[in-house]
């Protein structure tokens, strides 16, 4: 992460003193991972990135759940009179108003190649971000400078583009899982802001545009 390293000159990085470090209950380490200092830091200083910039603070986050690898995640589906529920394997989950779930391997791995494209911290603590609008939609609470409708014209037709080149097994900047919904576009765009800003500054610059306003921050020029 050491290209961004100026950004973090902001008072928010000192999260080993305040903000997210201070609060020693809200990392929790499961399934016999002992919590340590370099966790801590390593998700803290990518989650703190995010915000890094704007007054916005993960307000509805109340605990962040680390697991040693990937978990299991029990998903309850209503289908009539039937409720159906699978266990399925994940690497991150957040929440509404409720807990951020990590995978420790995961989260290193995004932390380890910041060029991929794909990083588990950045995808939760964004739908954190989203959330605090009120629901998980893709739509954030945005810059004064921008426009709701702007917000919504570029991103409603990025993301149609998105799932059509999806639905052709076409590949691009943004991971395939963002045709899942918006808020899933959301997330994985921000993925990639961070991790791939001049790739989707070059096919998607109105995204590009609309995040760089939205964090105050211009990854493709680090
Ligand atoms: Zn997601």
């Amino acid at each position: 992460m050491t290209s961004v390293a100026p950004a973090f000159r902001n008072h928010k990085f000192s999260f080993d003193k305040g903000e997210l470090g201070m609060h020693e209950n809200l990392m929790t380490c499961v399934n016999g991972l002992e919590i340590s200092e370099e966790i801590r830091v390593s998700i803290a200083a990518q989650a703190c990135l995010l915000v890094v910039n704007i007054d916005t603070w993960y307000d509805n986050l109340t605990t962040v759940l680390v697991y040693p690898g990937a978990f299991k995640s029990r998903q309850t589906q209503h289908n009539g009179y039937v409720v159906v529920e699978r266990e399925i394997v994940r690497t991150g989950e957040s929440w509404s108003r409720g807990p951020v779930i990590l995978s420790w391997t995961h989260s290193q791995q995004g932390a380890a190649n910041d060029t991929d494209g794909h990083n588990v911290v950045f995808h939760e603590f964004a739908h954190q971000i989203d959330d605090l609008s009120g629901r998980t939609d893709g739509v954030p609470n945005l810059d004064p400078k921008q426009k709701y409708s702007d917000w919504a014209r570029v991103f409603d037709t990025a993301y149609k583009k998105h799932v059509r080149l999806v639905q052709n097994g076409r590949s691009t900047v943004i991971d395939a899982y963002g045709a899942e919904g918006y808020e899933e576009f959301f997330a994985v765009s921000v993925e990639v802001f961070f991790e791939r800003p001049v790739a989707l500054k070059h096919e998607e610059p109105d995204v590009y545009e609309q995040l760089s306003t939205l964090f105050q921050l211009d990854p493709s020029s680090w």
